[in-house]
């Protein structure tokens, strides 16, 4: 796996890219932004004028664009046409279901022998540059050591999710639970201010008992309890609400087009919209608990 094209640098890709380069890998990246694409040269990538001339020749493609109509046009247009035979198709975005089965399908008709994978991603930018990311992998059960292995200089971990838009399938549930879940543990804190519970001993409390979960205890919405978290930092860097927002927006999606039932995604989704609707989307997901907290939802 000695040349990878890669395609999107942004605040994800841009670290993602450089890894490979501090692997030894070639990098032939492109990014539509010359901004990005110089940052990536001065990372050691070999900067290409198109995404088709990038895949020229590269064993590995990786996409990191930012939704499922872009992965789609840059597929159709440069990388089915223009990869060498044989070539890995590793789409790490965050996409719906659907896009990214389609992918794979129109990969695996273009007779090129193409491998295709969905390999969406737990971890923020600063794993991406960290090289620590999560991976959650839809491909085939004989693709997947391959892509493994090609993901390597980017990740912490890599699970095999299952078939084709299954790594996008896991990304979606994992983050719209994790949605749901700060939303229930932020009304808790809220409602026991309200009581007069002091926030450190009701995280004392529930941290032990059966209220206990990630969003509590590893990522705690309120300032000065538990580890350390955007709380801690005014809600600044983690994942932004914006980013939840498009995950909870794929999630309904999904749920509309499989027909799930998913009252509890949708309420979350209207929250986030209305959090991002005041001008906060940039800001962490945690930050939902300054909305209940403030009583202005009912
Ligand atoms: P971003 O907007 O910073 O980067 C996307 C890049 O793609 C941009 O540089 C843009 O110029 C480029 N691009 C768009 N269309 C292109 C095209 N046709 N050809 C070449 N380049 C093109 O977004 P990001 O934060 O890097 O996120 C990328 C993906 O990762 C998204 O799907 C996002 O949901 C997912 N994700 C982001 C985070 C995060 O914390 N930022 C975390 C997990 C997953």
């Amino acid at each position: 796996m000695d040349t990878i094209a890669f395609i999107g640098l942004g605040n994800m890709g841009g670290g993602m890219a450089a890894n490979h380069a501090n692997a030894g890998r070639t990098v032939r990246a492109f990014d539509l932004s010359e901004a990005a694409l110089k940052t990536a040269a001065d990372a050691g990538c070999v900067a290409s004028a198109s995404a088709a001339e990038a895949v020229q020749g590269a064993d590995a493609v990786i996409t990191m664009l930012p939704a499922g109509r872009h992965v789609l046009g840059v597929y159709e247009a440069d990388i089915l046409p223009h990869a060498k035979v044989g070539a890995l198709l590793v789409d790490c975005s965050t996409i719906d279901v659907d896009s990214a089965r389609r992918v794979a399908d129109q990969a695996g008709a273009a007779g090129k022998g193409f491998r295709a994978a969905d390999a969406p991603v737990s971890g923020g930018t600063a794993a991406a540059d960290a090289g620590s990311l999560a991976f959650m992998v839809g491909c085939a059960n004989a693709d997947f050591a391959a892509v493994e292995t090609t993901l390597d200089p980017m990740s912490r971990v890599t699970i095999h999710a299952g078939d084709s838009g299954a790594g996008q399938a896991a990304k979606i549930c994992n983050n719209m639970l994790l949605g749901i879940s700060m939303i229930g543990t932020c009304e808790a804190f809220a409602l026991a201010e309200r009581l007069g519970l002091s926030a450190e001993r009701f995280y004392d409390i529930s941290s032990q008992s059966s209220g206990q979960n990630w969003s509590m205890t590893s990522y705690c919405p309120v300032e000065g309890v538990g580890p350390e978290s955007p709380a801690d930092r005014n809600f600044e860097g983690g994942f932004a609400t914006d980013m939840m927002l498009k995950d909870l927006r794929l999630a309904k999606d999904a749920a509309i087009s499989s027909g799930a039932v998913t009252p509890l995604g949708g309420h979350a989704e209207a929250l986030y919209a209305l959090l991002s609707e005041q001008g906060l989307g940039g800001k962490d997901f945690s930050s939902v608990i300054e909305l209940l907290a403030k009583g202005t939802v009912k």
